[in-house]
C-alpha cells in the first residue's frame, strides 16, 4: 500500500470514529459505561472530538490538497472513500476492477466506475522488508 493510500485509510477511520461519537448513541453508552452525567458524558466527548479533529489535521496536511478534496467529495457521497478489491470487484460499486488496473506501483487507484479510491489487501500483511 502506498504512503497516501495509508494516510487516507486513517483518515477513514477518523472520520467514521467522529460520525460515532458524535451520535446520540455514544454518549448514552459513555453514561451508562463510566457512570458519568450528562455534563461530564459531553466533556470527554469534546475531548475526544477535539483530539481526533487534531489527528484529521496532521493526516490531512501531509496529503495534497486535491486528494483530500476527492476524500471529502466520496465521504459526502458514499460515506466512505477508501475501499479494497476483492476478487477484482470494488466493493463499493461492485464494478469489474481488472488485475492490470491494479498492478501500477506508487500509484493512488481510483475505481474506474465510481471514483472511489482503490487498495489491495495484501495477503502478506504483517511482512516488511
Ligand atoms: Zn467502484
Amino acid at each position: 500500500m502506498t504512503k497516501t493510500l495509508e494516510l487516507l485509510v486513517n483518515l477513514q477511520d477518523l472520520v467514521n470514529m467522529e460520525e460515532e461519537i458524535k451520535s446520540d448513541n455514544y454518549l448514552t453508552i459513555m453514561k451508562e459505561m463510566l457512570n458519568l452525567s450528562d455534563e461530564e458524558a459531553e466533556k470527554r466527548r469534546q475531548e475526544t472530538l477535539k483530539v481526533i479533529k487534531e489527528k484529521k489535521r496532521v493526516i490531512e496536511s501531509q496529503l495534497p490538497s486535491d486528494i483530500v478534496r476527492m476524500f471529502k467529495r466520496l465521504m459526502k457521497r458514499y460515506g466512505r472513500a477508501v475501499v479494497p478489491v476483492v476478487n477484482e470487484i470494488c466493493l463499493n460499486c461492485s464494478s469489474h476492477i481488472p488485475t492490470s488496473y491494479l498492478t501500477q506501483p506508487g500509484e493512488v487507484i481510483r475505481c474506474p466506475n465510481c471514483g472511489i479510491f482503490l487498495y489491495m489487501p495484501l495477503p502478506e500483511q504483517g511482512q516488511k522488508k
